[in-house]
């Protein structure tokens, strides 16, 4: 399945699926304000988060790398309590104070093969 990135890493397995360029669950707000690419460089656009995504893994990649969502997102929320809190952009607690990208065996986590 040549149109998933991760194709070079392991066999591919269901349709190409939309994955969010920017992980959803980093916004608590439903859109954001976009600037400086080709088709917004003089005025920002508002843009849904729905939206923001392309078809770009395939259903068994994105499902198998739904962790990696999970551990960026309770990283950005660890940073987030290390500032000010009228400097964060996300009120939402972190599930674990702990920034790892190992599984428990120590290594990181691997693609299905
Ligand atoms: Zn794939």
């Amino acid at each position: 399945m040549k149109d998933c990135w991760a194709s070079e890493y392991s066999s591919c397995d269901g349709k190409i699926s939309r994955e969010h360029y920017i992980s959803k669950s980093v916004f608590e707000q439903p859109f954001i304000y976009v600037s400086g690419f080709d088709w917004c460089k003089d005025k920002e656009k508002k843009i849904g988060l729905s939206n923001l995504t392309a078809k770009i893994l395939c259903e068994r990649h994105n499902n198998s790398l739904s962790f990696v969502d999970q551990a960026g997102l309770n990283a950005i929320r660890v940073f987030e309590q290390l500032l000010p809190a009228k400097y964060r952009s996300n009120s939402i607690p972190p599930k674990s104070n702990v920034v790892d990208g190992l599984n428990k065996t120590g290594n990181p986590p691997a693609l299905p093969g």
